[in-house]
């Protein structure tokens, strides 16, 4: 015990690098270690551009976080002794700390339906990447979510040979204004995309799947991007969680059950404008974490962090690499009037992501 404040973030994905970026200028004086499975910091945002074939950045973990004097460990969290404050490690020595920022993000909830476990490609990470395999013929893409919409339009967009299917139970960006739905569907169309809405998928087979109604869609590949799940670590851990595993937090974002752990990004449960859960999202991700590590840092300095305050600006979809939708929000995420399209909106959300990524990186 060096009389040093220990600080471990779990996961280097946007929350966590945010928070680690922040404490590496305002934490000096701590001694901060990064947790992530991964060695390498992968822009999550663009996992549909991969999904079609485009190299997409990486950055080493370790050199982006060691040159600002904060140590990584390339390892699976595995557990979280809340009572000796010790994180265990699967191919490292366990971490002790005086404060904990859980960000372990989310994963593609495969789970809900029977067969996609088993018989559908998922996109929400890199794991997922490394497994999916787009053939010839048909790709079937369900979820009319703001990431199943952006893969049928990057899909169609580079395999003009294939046929792209849609299906979703509402239309595609059916939380949008009129004119970004009139958009995103016109778009999608003439890229090629056969769009099929107010459906339901019960099963996935080796062959399709098969809908709520009785029929069978046949597809030589299915991407589930139906929604996403938060990791059980919390939950296994006896942290304070909802009943999806996500970490129970107050308005500093410090848990409900445990005052020296703190959450952010999709693994928490933050209740943002008008009382509603903020959304997964690295526009959500990038502040948290940021967030987080201020109201550390404060405690840290006998200080009483001021409550998070958040506004939505903007929802940014990509349609392939020419087009795209950037619709602009009231504070609590609602649509607003403004909304741009086309190849503005392309690069909008370009800028968007390029922001990303370096909001992220130490
Ligand atoms: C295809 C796609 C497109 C998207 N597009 C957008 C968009 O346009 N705009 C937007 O706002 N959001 C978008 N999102 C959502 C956005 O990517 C996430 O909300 C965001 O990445 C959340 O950040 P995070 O830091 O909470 O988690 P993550 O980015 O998921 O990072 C979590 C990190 O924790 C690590 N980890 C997990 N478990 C462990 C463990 N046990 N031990 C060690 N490490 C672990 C992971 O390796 C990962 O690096 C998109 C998501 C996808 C999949």
């Amino acid at each position: 015990m060096t009389g040093q404040h220990r600080i471990v973030v779990l996961g280097a994905g946007y929350a966590g690098l945010a928070a680690a970026r922040r404490f590496a200028r305002t934490a000096r004086d701590a001694r901060i270690t990064v947790v992530d499975a991964h060695a390498a910091f992968i822009e999550r945002v663009r996992l549909h551009q991969q999904a079609a074939g485009q190299r997409i950045p990486a950055w080493d973990l370790r050199e982006l976080l060691e040159r600002k004097g904060v140590h990584f460990a390339h390892a699976v969290a595995t557990d979280i002794d809340t009572t000796g404050k010790r994180v265990v490690l699967d191919a490292a020595p366990a971490l002790d700390y005086d404060t904990l920022v859980y960000a372990l993000g989310s994963v593609a909830d495969a789970e809900r339906v029977p067969g996609v476990a088993a018989h559908a490609y998922s996109i929400a990470t890199q794991e997922d990447m490394k497994r999916l395999v787009i053939p010839r013929g048909t790709v079937a893409v369900v979820g009319a979510g703001a990431t199943g919409i952006e893969l049928a339009a990057e899909l169609a967009e580079s395999h003009p040979d294939s046929r792209v299917l849609l299906l979703g139970s509402e239309e595609p960006g059916a939380w949008l204004s009129s004119r970004a739905r009139t958009h995103i569907r016109r778009t999608l169309e003439r890229l090629g995309v056969e769009i099929r809405s107010d459906v339901k998928v019960i099963e996935v087979t080796a062959a399709g799947m098969r809908l709520a109604d009785g029929s069978l869609v046949e597809a030589a590949a299915t991407v589930w991007t139906t929604g996403f799940r938060v990791p059980d670590l919390a939950a296994r851990s006896g942290l304070a969680v909802d009943s999806d595993g996500s970490v129970l937090t107050d308005a500093t974002l410090r848990s409900l059950s445990h005052p020296d752990v703190y959450a952010a990004g999709d693994a928490a449960l933050v209740v943002g404008p008008g009382g509603r859960e903020l959304r997964m999202a690295c526009a959500t991700a990038l502040p948290t974490g940021k967030y987080a590590a201020d109201a550390v840092v404060a405690r840290m300095r006998g200080a009483e962090p001021r409550p998070l305050r958040f506004r939505y600006v903007l929802q940014c979809l990509s349609l392939g690499r020419r087009d795209g939708v950037i619709q602009f929000v009231h504070a609590d995420d609602a649509p607003a009037r403004t909304v741009l399209t086309g190849r503005t909106a392309a690069w909008v959300k370009e800028r968007v992501v390029r922001g990303a990524s370096w909001a992220a990186r130490p």
